[in-house]
């Protein structure tokens, strides 16, 4: 590769797709005087329930807010035990941490990269109160077997969503299977509020409460204590958290909802255009989704093996980003970090599987917002940092580096 080849801009990794009508709903915000919870969080709370076919969804300021709250909602405390992957964000541990339980990790299935439902089984005890799956990179959890391990141990089942906001499972959507779902609006994510999240509740108690619990555990609706309905003196109830949405996050998330069915069209092509542009690499591609499930092409994630490809996952991040592609990692296992190995004696080698994929995963680029030429360009640099031509077949790719 000559050095004029490469791309003179950086392609940033998860970089949104952020339209006029985001715009000018964001302005429409600021003009109007109310930029906190209102009338706009309360419209994209309605319109993610109708989304997802639910009767109430609860706007958070974050996923991991979401998952304190779920945790926080189903009584989870100290002295329980909260089964999770360690192929996750950090979020996903640390607020199993927040509530004072402790997390326990199961291995994850090598092909799906999410949590087995047999190691999940291995991993119960006594103190087990909670399930907390991860959907990772937009491919549903076996559910089928969670849920019947949770309903045969009760056990609360608490979805990790922030990969899986299109995902559904055998004709039901994630974040409706466990007890709660949580949902992330992080910039990086499939839809984003630059910031944001969102709960999931299978009661309608549930839902009460943790919106409750996302606002300082004030009494209903105490929002509206500034409106024209007059002032309404609110009430304590417990202490709760500061959690909730704004309405000019919600402004992103109405229009970004609107255009999210286009956007995974869109993933979609790109993912499948890596799958048959890479079968010939010496790289592990990830699994085809499951028949009967949708998956939410959330990541495309590729396994270097150093054995089989010459080059180290380190390499391949450094010669990828050294010609201009924004790559990822998801995840480098948990147990990989010193803190946890400190506060809760993890050691890396008691859950293989995940150790493994963290140390050979690349995520690659996958965002609406990519042009043709953007992924020709990503393909076409792929490839030839595994020491392959152009796709076997192909004509001449524009802006192939
Ligand atoms: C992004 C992410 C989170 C945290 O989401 P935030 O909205 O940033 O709090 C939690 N879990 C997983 C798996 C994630 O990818």
């Amino acid at each position: 590769m000559t050095r004029t080849a490469i791309r003179r801009d950086f392609l940033t990794f998860g970089a949104p797709s952020i339209g006029s009508a985001e715009m000018d709903e964001v302005a429409a915000t600021l003009e109007s005087g109310w930029l906190g919870t209102g009338p706009r969080v309360a419209r994209f709370e309605q319109d993610f329930a109708t989304y997802k076919g639910v009767a109430q969804a609860v706007a958070m300021n974050s996923c991991t807010a979401a998952l304190h709250v779920s945790l926080a909602s189903a009584g989870v405390g100290p002295g329980d035990e909260v089964i999770t992957t360690p192929l996750t964000f950090c979020a996903t541990v640390n607020a199993i941490l927040h509530v004072g339980a402790t997390p326990v990790l199961a291995d994850v299935d090598p092909r799906s990269m999410n949590l087995a439902a047999d190691r999940i089984e291995a991993a119960v005890t006594s103190h087990t109160k909670a399930i907390l799956p991860v959907h990772f990179a937009g491919r549903p959890c076996a559910m089928d077997e969670i849920s019947a391990l949770a309903h045969d141990r009760n056990l609360v089942v608490i979805e990790d969503c922030a990969h899986a906001i299109e995902s559904e499972y055998h004709g039901r959507k994630t974040g409706t299977l466990g007890d709660f779902g949580c949902f992330s609006f992080y910039a990086t994510k499939n839809m984003t509020t630059g910031e944001g999240g969102m709960l999931l509740a299978s009661t309608p108690e549930a839902s009460e409460h943790a919106r409750r619990l996302s606002l300082h555990g004030m009494s209903r609706d105490a929002w509206k204590r500034f409106s024209a309905d007059g002032y309404r003196h609110y009430e304590v109830v417990e202490a709760g958290f500061k959690y909730n949405m704004t309405d000019l996050q919600a402004a992103l998330g109405i229009h970004q909802l609107t255009r999210l069915e286009g956007f995974w069209l869109r993933r979609k092509e790109i993912w499948n255009q890596y799958q048959e542009a890479f079968a010939d690499l010496p790289l592990v591609l990830p699994a085809e989704p499951e028949p009967e499930t949708r998956h939410a092409f959330h990541l495309y994630t590729i396994l270097v093996d150093e054995r089989r490809s010459g080059l180290t996952r380190d390499e391949v991040l450094v010669e990828l980003t050294g010609r201009n592609i924004g790559v990822g990692v998801h995840y480098l296992a948990l147990p990989e970090h010193a803190f946890y190995q400190r506060k809760l004696g993890w050691d890396p080698d008691r859950w293989p599987n995940a150790t493994r994929i963290g140390r050979q995963t690349v995520s690659l680029p996958l965002t609406p917002r990519m042009t043709d030429a953007d992924v020709a360009y990503v393909i076409a640099a792929v490839r030839k940092v595994f020491g392959a031509g152009p796709v076997p077949g192909a004509s001449s790719i524009p802006g192939a580096p």
